[in-house]
């Protein structure tokens, strides 16, 4: 049985997904699960665990009670070191989230005002860096960045040392790039210096995966990380450095798939689109659902089942409403726009649960909102996260409520991601993954 090394904590069902997959990359089996497991008993066999919140955005009081609730979680399974995962656009505003949960972990691992940690959204391969305590996204600072007028979480002050310091109790430092620079040691010092100038939390500069990788190294044995999703590549090596995780091992691998296939899309972005065009110009079977007629009270999720039934031994089948923007509108201006989305979000969830009733075990899902539902409705409690089809969308193995002892294979492709022949791709790519 293997005890989890990371123990993770994500403010966003994303975010999580984003970690998870660059930690499987960098060689740890990782489980994601949604919320903290309330079975305090039930164990997880992983080397890493992300536990996915909805925390980002919500009172900085829950987000706390939240993020506390995982930490005990991940502690009872044994975890070694924790992650508080955030966006790597550090939405947060200066009520939190952030700095109010890393003092609430840090009180709770080293005592009320104790403890020290980092804070670094850094992601260089994604286009974030961090220069002299300052966030750049591509090549403009944070501040003038898209995220400067963000709905939720605007961030008009590109310096993170000011921005953390707003929303912690603690003192914040800085890790200047001249000091990552010249690698973990010179890291690793620059913390205990900070330290006894009581600091408890330390921007990090980044501007390179060689610096994520040494700010990584320096990282060995501190009991709390806060940062993006980029840091973990660096985190593995230590633990395979004191040979407690194999090296090379394939950290990706999942059980062998079984079962029908089909494609659930609620998204109408443009790759969407283009996708199922894709499928169907190959003449591949697909069922369009058509909002109009559910605001009218046909009974569509029958209608889109009994289609499937028959066709579901030929191969994957695609049922969809996914529309060009002129049809969305068309639809928006007669249901409004959150009547539309729920009631297709509802109707498409119902039909994956129904498609898995019929023996569907191989499912991709397309649109982020839309794998919110089917998630849901499917009663996924743990995803182990396994080879990834296009960059961002993994294949998972998914444990549901619904099904106990069945293993049912998920892909939650968001909007824009994936290339044009995605939905085939994905079911070739875990024939041979077999
Ligand atoms: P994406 O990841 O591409 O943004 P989402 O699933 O997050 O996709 O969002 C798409 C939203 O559009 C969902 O709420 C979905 O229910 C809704 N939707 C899907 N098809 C239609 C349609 N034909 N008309 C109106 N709304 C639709």
């Amino acid at each position: 049985m293997t005890r989890p090394l990371l123990g993770c904590i994500a403010d966003d069902f994303t975010g999580a997904t984003d970690l998870a997959n660059n930690l499987v990359r960098a060689g740890m089996r990782t489980v994601q699960t949604i919320g903290v497991p309330d079975d305090a008993t039930a164990s997880v066999e992983a080397d890493a665990i992300v536990v996915a919140l909805k925390s980002r955005t919500i009172a900085p009081a829950d987000a706390t009670v939240q993020s506390l609730a995982a930490l005990r979680w991940l502690q009872s399974q044994g975890a070694r070191q924790i992650y508080f995962k955030y966006c790597s656009t550090f939405d947060s505003t200066p009520q939190g989230n952030i700095g109010p949960v890393t003092d609430a972990l840090l009180d709770a691992l080293h005592g009320p005002g104790q403890g020290f940690t980092i804070v670094c959204p850094a992601f260089p391969e994604n286009q974030r860096t961090v220069f002299k305590g300052h966030l750049f996204v591509g090549d403009v600072l944070l501040s003038d960045s898209g995220m400067r007028q963000h709905p939720l979480t605007p961030m008009t002050d590109a310096n993170l040392v000011r921005v953390m310091q707003a929303q912690t109790r603690r003192k914040v430092g800085l890790v200047a790039h001249e000091v990552v620079s010249r690698g973990a040691p010179a890291i690793a010092q620059r913390f205990a210096a900070l330290r006894a100038q009581g600091v408890g939390v330390a921007v990090v500069d980044a501007v390179s995966n060689a610096d994520l990788l040494a700010i990584g190294s320096a990282l060995a044995g501190m009991p709390l990380v806060t940062a993006g999703s980029g840091i973990a590549i660096g985190l593995p090596a230590n633990w395979q450095a004191s040979g407690e995780l194999a090296m090379g091992a394939h950290a990706d691998s999942l059980p062998q798939a079984s079962g029908w296939r089909a494609v659930v899309s609620g998204s109408c972005s443009q790759a969407t689109n283009a996708q199922v065009l894709h499928f169907r110009q190959q003449g591949r079977p697909a069922f369009a659902v058509d909002p109009l007629a559910i605001a009218a009270g046909e009974d569509v999720v029958a209608q889109a089942l009994t289609w499937a039934a028959p066709l579901l031994a030929q191969g994957p089948v695609l049922v969809y409403a996914t529309a060009e923007s002129s049809a969305v509108q068309a639809v928006q201006a007669k249901l409004g726009a959150e009547r539309a989305g729920e009631l297709v979000e509802q109707a498409l969830s119902r039909i994956a649960v129904g498609l898995v009733n019929l023996g569907v075990r191989q499912l991709v899902v397309a649109g982020g909102e839309t794998s919110g539902a089917v998630v849901q409705a499917l009663g996924v409690r743990q995803m182990a996260i396994g080879p990834q089809i296009d960059p961002g969308v993994p294949w998972t193995a998914v444990q549901s409520a619904t099904w106990p002892g069945e293993t049912l294979h998920v892909a939650l492709k968001s909007g824009n991601f994936g290339s044009t022949d995605f939905f085939s791709k994905a079911f070739t790519l875990l024939e041979a993954a077999a």
